[in-house]
C-alpha cells in the first residue's frame, strides 16, 4: 500500500482494470476478439500475487493449449519474476493429469499409468469390437470412438449414459463397448485423453474429502477461452470453485469453435445463473487490429443470428494507422497458383520492411491459417522452394509419424510393462520371426491367465508351447526389455533411447530400407533422441509426448507459421493469410451437409477467429480449381467472401476470364499469360460468355454483391445430354444441371461436378 501501481496495471483501460481488481467472487469477462481478455487474466494473477492475497501454488489458471500456458507463464514471469513458476497453470488436461497422478489408485490405476493417443485408442476399440463380433464396416470404429468421446466430454461414465442415448440397438452396443473399453484400459494401466478429466471428475465427485482439499487449496481460479469448455470441464471447474467462488472466466461467444468436440457455449450463459451476483464485465476496445480488419470481421460475424452481439471499436496502435490496408481478396486459378501468390506477397512484405526505414525488421510475424490440414502441403512446398523459413503447428505431427510411434512404443513398454498396445506394436518390429500363430498363442495365454502380454511372453519363452524359433525370439525380446529397464535409473533418457533404437535393430531396419522415405525416417529417429534429451526422466518425456500429441507442435520462431484456424485461437500476427475461401472447403463440406444452420454459423465464427488474428494485414484467397483427394473440382468462392463489407476489402482475380465464379472481380492486366499457359486453352473469348452462367443460387443472390453482377445465365442453360468440353477433363455429356452446377460424365475422367463456366458446348 502506498507504493505507486505497477505499469502493467496502469496500462489497462478502466474496464480491464476492474476485471483485474475485482478479485473476490465470480467474474465473467465476455468480450470480442483482441479486447485484452487474455491480458486481463495474466495481469489478474500478477495482481493477486503482488497484493499477497495468496501464494502462487494456490492459484489455478486454465488455458486452452500448452502453448498458451507457456506464453502466459512467460508474461507472468516478466511481470512478477520467478514466483510465476509455482502457479498451477496449464490446460484442463495437463492440470487434471497433475491431480490424477496423486490419486490414481482411487480410480483403479496404478503409479506410472500410460496415456494412450488417438491411434492406440482406436486399435484398442477395434480389438474389442472384434471380440464382440461387431461389424466394423457397418459401424466404423472411428464413429464409435467419437460417440464414446462425446460421452466423456459430457462427464458421463458408462453407468451414467442417459437413457435417451441408448434407445437404439446401436446406442446400447456403443454403451456396452464403452464399458468394456474403460475396463480394458484399467487392465492395461492406461487411460485416454478424455479420461484425464473424467477420472479427476470422478475423484472429486466421489470423494468429498479430497474435493474439499482442492477447494481449500486453490484460492483463485482463472479460465481463458471459456466459450470452448465442455460439460466435463464445466463440472470440474464448478467443483473446484465451490468453496470460495473466486472464479474468473473470460471468453467470447463469437469465437466458440469447438462444439464438435463437445464444447458448450451455453456454459457462458449459465455462468450468471450458477454464480448469482457474478460481476459481468464487457470490454469493447480492440487493441489488436486495424479498423479495416476489425470492420471486415464484424461485418462477417453479423451474418450469424445466434450470438449475444457486441460491437468492437479499434483502439490500439494499429487502429491509429492512417495507412491501414483493406483486406485483400484474391481469386486464383488453382491451389498451386494460390500458394505462389501467397508466398510472393510474403516475400514482398519482407522487402518492403527491409527498406531504408525498415524499422519493422522483417515485416513482422506472418501466419497462413487453413481450414483443413490438407491445404498445408501446397504452401509448405512453395515456402520450401523459395527458402522462406516456416513452421507447421499442429500439422502432420512429428510424434504421429510411424517410425516415431514405433520408437515411442519401445520406450512406453520399458516404462510400463503392462502396456500391451505398445507390446503388440513392436514385438515383431523389426521382424523377429514371430508368426501369426505364435502371436495368437501369446494373446490366448495372456488372456487365459489374466496377465500382460509381456508376462505371458516371458512364460512362453520358458515353456514348450511354441516352436523353438519363436521361443528363442520371444526370449530375446523379453531379455532385451529387462536389460533396458534395468538401465532406466542410471542412463540419461536420450542415451537410453539411442541404445534401444540400436540394440533392438529398429534403427538398422530403416537404414537398410531402400524405399524413398526411409532416410527421412532415420532422421526423425535421430530427431527423437534429440527431443528426449530435453527431459530428465523417461516418464517426464512420455508424459510430455502424451500432452503435446493432443495439442500443438513446437514453439519455434520461424517467420511464417502454418496452422489450422482451430489452432490459431488466442494468437495474433502482423499479417494473416486466409487461403481456400471456397464453398465446400470453407465453409467445410461436412458442415454444410450435416450440421445445418448451427454448423454454418460455427464455420463463420471460425472465419471471424481467422480474421481477428491479424494486427495489420489480412489476405483472403480462393482458387477456381481445387484438387481434393486426387480429384479436380471446379470451386465457387466462399459465401463468406460475399459477406465481407465492401468498404473494407479490395478484390482482384486472376481468373476473371474463366467464368462467373469470379465475375465482378477487377481483372489484373499482365498478371497472367506466361505463368498460366492453360488460360489460352479455355478460349478466353468464349469463356467469358459461358462462364457467366455460374448462377449458383446459394451464393447470396440479391445481396447486390459484386458476384451477382455480370451474370447472364448462359452457362446454366446447358441441357441435359448436351456434349461439352472441359479444359481439364476433356469431352463429356451433361447428366444434370443444377443452376449452373453440372454433373458431367466425362469420357476419360469419369463423373465429375463442374461449374457451367468451366465447360463449353461441344
Ligand atoms: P482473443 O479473443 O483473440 O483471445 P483477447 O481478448 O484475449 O483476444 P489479448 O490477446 O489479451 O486479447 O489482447 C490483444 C492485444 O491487445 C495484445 O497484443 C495485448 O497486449 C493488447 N492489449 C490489450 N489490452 C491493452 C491495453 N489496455 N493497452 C494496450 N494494448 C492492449
Ligand atoms: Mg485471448
Amino acid at each position: 500500500a502506498g507504493a505507486p501501481a505497477p505499469p502493467w496495471l496502469t496500462d489497462l483501460n478502466p474496464e480491464q482494470r476492474r476485471a483485474v481488481e475485482t478479485t473476490d467472487g465470480p467474474v465473467l469477462v465476455l468480450s470480442g476478439a483482441g479486447t485484452g481478455k487474455t491480458r486481463v487474466l495474466t495481469t489478474r494473477i500478477a495482481h493477486i500475487l503482488e497484493q499477497r492475497l495468496t501464494q502462487p501454488w494456490r492459484v489455478l489458471a486454465v488455458t486452452f493449449t500448452n502453448r498458451a500456458a507457456r506464453e502466459m507463464r512467460e508474461r507472468l514471469g516478466a511481470m512478477i519474476g520467478p514466483v510465476a513458476e509455482s502457479v498451477w497453470l496449464g490446460t484442463f488436461h495437463a492440470l487434471s493429469l497433475k491431480i490424477l497422478r496423486r490419486h490414481a489408485d482411487l480410480v483403479g490405476l496404478r503409479d506410472g499409468f500410460t496415456i494412450l493417443d488417438a491411434d492406440d485408442q482406436l486399435r484398442l476399440l477395434k480389438q474389442l469390437m472384434a471380440d464382440a463380433n461387431i461389424d466394423t464396416k457397418r459401424e466404423p470404429p472411428k464413429v464409435l470412438m467419437g460417440i464414446l468421446q462425446r460421452w466423456k466430454d459430457r462427464g458421463l461414465t458408462p453407468d451414467r449414459v442417459p437413457a435417451d442415448d441408448v434407445k437404439t440397438a446401436a446406442g446400447r452396443r456403443a454403451r456396452d463397448l464403452y464399458g468394456r473399453y474403460q475396463a480394458r484400459l484399467l487392465e492395461l494401466n492406461a487411460c485416454d485423453f478424455g479420461d484425464l478429466l473424467l477420472h479427476t471428475l470422478g475423484i472429486l465427485q466421489g470423494h468429498p474429502d479430497i474435493a474439499g482439499q482442492y477447494q481449500r487449496r486453490f484460492d483463485y481460479i482463472l479460465v481463458d477461452e471459456y466459450q470452448d469448455t465442455n460439460v466435463a470441464q464445466y463440472l470440474w471447474l464448478r467443483l473446484l470453485a465451490a468453496g470460495h467462488r473466486n472464479l474468473c472466466c473470460v471468453g467470447d461467444d463469437d469465437q466458440s469453435i469447438y462444439s464438435w468436440r463437445g464444447a458448450e457455449v451455453g456454459n457462458i450463459l449459465r455462468f450468471e445463473t450458477d454464480y448469482p451476483g457474478a460481476a459481468v464485465i464487457r470490454l469493447e476496445r480492440n487493441y489488436r487490429s486495424t479498423s479495416m480488419i476489425l470492420d471486415a470481421a464484424s461485418g462477417l460475424i453479423r451474418h450469424n443470428s445466434d450470438r449475444l452481439g457486441k460491437d468492437l471499436k479499434a483502439a490500439g496502435a494499429a487502429a491509429a494507422d492512417p495507412d491501414a490496408a483493406p483486406v485483400k481478396v484474391r481469386g486464383l486459378w488453382d491451389g498451386e497458383a494460390e500458394a505462389r501468390w501467397v508466398v510472393e506477397e510474403i516475400e514482398a512484405l519482407g522487402q518492403g520492411a527491409n527498406g531504408p526505414n525498415g524499422g519493422a525488421g522483417d515485416g513482422g510475424a506472418i501466419a497462413i491459417l487453413v481450414r483443413a490440414s490438407f491445404q498445408m502441403r501446397a504452401f509448405e512446398e512453395r515456402l520450401m522452394a523459395c527458402g522462406v523459413p516456416y513452421q507447421v503447428v499442429g500439422g502432420p505431427r512429428f510424434y504421429e509419424r510411424l517410425e516415431v510411434r514405433d520408437a515411442l512404443a519401445y520406450l512406453r513398454l520399458i516404462a510400463q510393462p503392462d502396456d500391451d498396445l505398445a507390446f503388440e506394436r513392436i514385438v515383431n518390429t523389426p521382424k523377429r520371426g514371430l508368426g501369426e500363430a505364435s502371436l495368437q498363442t501369446l494373446q490366448r495365454c495372456a488372456r487365459d491367465r489374466g496377465v500382460s502380454l509381456l508376462v505371458a511372453a516371458a512364460d512362453l519363452a520358458d515353456g514348450d508351447d511354441l516352436k523353438p524359433r519363436a521361443r528363442k525370439a520371444l526370449a530375446g525380446f523379453v531379455a532385451d526389455l529387462a536389460r533396458w529397464r534395468e538401465r532406466v535409473p542410471t542412463l540419461p533418457p536420450s542415451e537410453l533411447c539411442a541404445t534401444v533404437l540400436e540394440e533392438s535393430g529398429y534403427a538398422a531396419m530403416w537404414k537398410a530400407d531402400k524405399s524413398p522415405d526411409a532416410p527421412g525416417r532415420v532422421e526423425n529417429l535421430e530427431e527423437l533422441v534429440g527431443a528426449v534429451a530435453e527431459f530428465e526422466t523417461l516418464d517426464a518425456f512420455l508424459e510430455h509426448v502424451a500432452l503435446v500429441m493432443e495439442n500443438e507442435g513446437k514453439g519455434a520462431t520461424a517467420r511464417v507459421t502454418l496452422m489450422t484456424l482451430h489452432a490459431a485461437k488466442g494468437l495474433e500476427f502482423d499479417t494473416v493469410f486466409l487461403p481456400g475461401w471456397e464453398e465446400d472447403v470453407f465453409p467445410h463440406r461436412r458442415a454444410l451437409e450435416e450440421g445445418g444452420q448451427a454448423s454454418l454459423e460455427e464455420e463463420r465464427r471460425l472465419a471471424y477467429v481467422g480474421l481477428t488474428r491479424a494486427r495489420r494485414r489480412a489476405f483472403i484467397s480462393f482458387a477456381a480449381n481445387r484438387r481434393i483427394f486426387n480429384n479436380w473440382q471446379a470451386s465457387l468462392p466462399s459465401r463468406f467472401v460475399d459477406e465481407l463489407p465492401d468498404a473494407c476489402v479490395e478484390k482482384a482475380s486472376d481468373t476473371g476470364l474463366y467464368g462467373a465464379v469470379t465475375a465482378g472481380f477487377a481483372e489484373e492486366p499482365g498478371g497472367w499469360g506466361t505463368r498460366h499457359p492453360r488460360r489460352t486453352l479455355t478460349g478466353a473469348g468464349a469463356g467469358a460468355g459461358n462462364g457467366a452462367g455460374n448462377g449458383s443460387g446459394r451464393l447470396a443472390p440479391g445481396t447486390g454483391s459484386w458476384k451477382a453482377r455480370d451474370r447472364t445465365g448462359e452457362g446454366s442453360d446447358l441441357a441435359v445430354g448436351q456434349r461439352v468440353f472441359h479444359q481439364k477433363f476433356g469431352y463429356g455429356r451433361v447428366l444434370s444441371n443444377d443452376g449452373g452446377k453440372l454433373a458431367v460424365d466425362f469420357e476419360k475422367a469419369g463423373r465429375k461436378t463442374v461449374v457451367a463456366g468451366f465447360v463449353e458446348a461441344a
